[in-house]
């Protein structure tokens, strides 16, 4: 019996950021350098391109043979080897992340244990304000109309082993790919068709992921602290970011991690 006795420990969550070579050096070095720094052990980093310098600072990068475009079926291989590298591993949930996201470690951990161990968990924020629509393929060209809730991958989501076991005749090896197929939508589409139309098990919205789909000016600085993932990027045209005062300026961290960083852990090395 390999089931844990205690508390749930940070080091059972499965981290999988999604990433591509040619944002190794502009994106996922600052997340090295930030958040991955303290959950380096259990993170896992799913690229297309081998980067000698990031191994040997022993950070766990998994090169897949998933080509490094930007294609739902590219897309789809990297969620298929996160969910299959978790599978094979001995922790109890999956987050998955993407290369622009600041995940933060305690709140992440302190959402998760509030779930009993045998529920099934799919949990994130949603991209819309409705469930999804979309045309599933059936056997001989039919097609038939479905919703569904999905978690936005940009928003990061988590979902539970007793779940993830469940979604195995949709999700694993080359089935992933071949459901996203299916109804023609990106990877995070697919997880929530699997969970939701497949498993009829309902997704959990939580207010505490966020993208940069979202106007991220709206967190207060003390709820910045707070949230269990926050993002950067453009929307409407706009660099997003969350607002936040501290040790840098918006030149020296456009994104604001470093600032979080820095008031997270002040005591860092490169912290003033
Ligand atoms: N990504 C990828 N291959 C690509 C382009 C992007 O794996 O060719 C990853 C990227 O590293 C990120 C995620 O897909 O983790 C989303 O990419 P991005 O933030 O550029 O796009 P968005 O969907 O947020 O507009
Ligand atoms: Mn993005």
């Amino acid at each position: 019996d390999s089931r844990r006795k205690g508390p749930l420990r940070v080091e059972d969550i499965f981290i999988a950021v999604k990433t591509t070579g040619r944002f190794h050096s502009i994106r996922l070095a600052l997340l090295l350098d930030t958040w991955i720094s303290r959950t380096k052990k259990h993170t896992y980093i799913f690229t297309d391109t081998p980067d000698q310098e990031i191994s040997s600072r022993g950070f766990n990068l998994i090169v897949t043979s998933c080509s490094p475009e930007h294609n739902h079926q590219a897309l789809s291989c990297k969620m298929a080897a996160e969910y299959d590298h978790f599978m094979a591993s001995d922790k109890e949930w999956l987050c998955h992340v993407d290369d622009d996201n600041y995940l933060n470690p305690r709140p992440l951990l302190d959402l998760l244990t509030t779930f009993p161990p045998n529920s099934d968990v799919y949990i994130g924020k949603p991209s819309l304000d409705r469930p999804m629509r979309a045309q599933e393929l059936l056997e001989g060209n039919k097609t038939r109309e479905v919703s569904f809730w999905f978690a936005t991958g940009g928003a990061g989501f988590c979902i539970n082993r007793g779940l993830a076991e469940k979604m195995a005749p949709w999700a694993s090896g080359v089935r992933f790919e071949q459901t996203s197929a299916v109804i023609r939508l990106p990877d995070d589409c697919a997880m929530g068709f699997i969970v939701e139309k497949r498993l009829g098990v309902s997704m959990i919205h939580s207010n505490l992921f966020h993208s940069h789909l979202e106007n991220l000016l709206k967190l207060t600085p003390r709820e910045i602290l707070n949230q269990v993932t926050l993002s950067y990027g453009v929307f409407e045209s706009k660099l997003n970011t969350v607002e936040l005062k501290g040790a840098f300026s918006s030149d020296e961290d456009p994104s604001r991690f470093k600032t979080l960083h820095c008031l997270l852990y002040p005591l860092t090395s490169w912290c003033p």
